[in-house]
């Protein structure tokens, strides 16, 4: 497969998916904001663009993975975007993690310009973005699925339909809501064993074949020491920003306000890790969480 792939957004996770799609001879046209971002696409191959609207009049297909909502319209509807040359029956995915709501107004935006957008955010994280094994969450119509599945699958592992258009990001924001709120159950209840005495590796180790075991216990312990490979054993370098889960948290309890839900443990996870980005932590790993924690004496 040679078609042409435009490729917006090449960040943690955008610059690797960018390079497996051209590892797997698929042209790109690429483009960032941030020069530094562009050079290792550019180094393997990928025509560079100089906006959002060069990439649409070029690829009538297009990905892009930006941080958040604002992001997203500014990339699709701004002066320079998307739909400003989209092509007609052009294909749009946007594996961004943002807010549903935006998502269904720019689906809207690019329908009026016959063009069909799709959201498919990702879970998996920067090393399944590099082994293309990532999971998409797709929104859209069955055959608009069908549509972004053939790319997809080059990049990842599963691709799974969620429903209409938006329902990608509201799967993604659940899952993320109860990652944070996983991730400081066990920072919490590491830092307290820490303190009782306990080993960490032993207590880990009993978690991890008891009722307490979590993802954020058994493949990303954020106790220094435990797992080998994990951004918690790298000074909390890498991985998913702390920043970035205080965005899906906000983007949570905005749903939850939209629907009345009742969130009360994602609520304190949002204000957790606000305290956290205040507290010098918003470019770490979101699971320094246990960092601050262990360091507090009285929180
Ligand atoms: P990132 O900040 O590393 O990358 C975003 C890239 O977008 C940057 O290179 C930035 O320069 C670029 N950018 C910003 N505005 C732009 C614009 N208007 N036009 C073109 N480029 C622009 O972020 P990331 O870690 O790659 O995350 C991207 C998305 O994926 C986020 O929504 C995040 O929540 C989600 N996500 C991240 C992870 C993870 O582990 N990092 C996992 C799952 C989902």
């Amino acid at each position: 497969n040679n078609s042409t792939v435009g490729f917006i957004g090449l960040g943690n996770m955008g610059g690797p998916m960018a390079l497996n799609l051209l590892n797997k001879n698929h042209k790109v046209i690429a483009y960032d904001v941030m020069d530094a971002a562009i050079k290792p696409v550019a180094s393997a191959g990928a025509q560079i663009a100089g906006s959002p609207a060069e990439v649409a009049e070029t690829a009538n297909q297009i990905i892009t993975m930006l941080p958040n909502s604002s992001h997203v319209q500014e990339a699709y509807c701004g002066k320079e975007g998307i739909l400003q040359s989209a092509q007609k029956n052009s294909l749009l995915i946007d594996c961004s993690t943002i807010d549903p709501v935006v998502s269904k107004n720019v689906a809207n935006s690019a329908k009026e310009k016959f063009a069909t957008y799709v959201d498919a955010p990702v879970s998996g994280g920067v090393g399944a973005a590099k082994g293309a094994t990532l999971t998409f969450m797709v929104g859209g119509e069955k055959e608009e699925f069908e549509r972004a599945k053939e790319i997809l699958q080059h990049i990842g592992k599963n691709v799974v339909h969620c429903g209409e258009v938006g329902t990608g990001n509201a799967a993604k924001i659940c899952n993320n809501m109860l990652l944070a709120i996983s991730m400081i159950g066990v920072s919490e209840a590491m830092n307290l064993g820490v303190r009782l005495g306990l080993d960490t590796k032993v207590l880990a180790g009993i978690i991890n074949t008891s009722s307490g075991r979590c993802w954020s216990s058994d493949t990303y312990n954020p106790v220094p020491g435990v797992i080998a490979g994990v951004p918690s054993n790298n000074n909390y370098q890498g991985g998913f920003g702390t920043a970035l889960m205080t965005k899906d948290l906000g983007l949570a309890q905005q749903a939850a306000s939209d629907t009345k839900s009742v969130t009360s443990l994602g609520s304190s996870a949002l204000q957790i890790y606000r305290l956290l980005c205040e507290k010098g932590y918003a470019e770490k790993d979101f699971s320094s969480i246990f960092d601050y924690i262990s360091k507090t004496v009285e929180m």
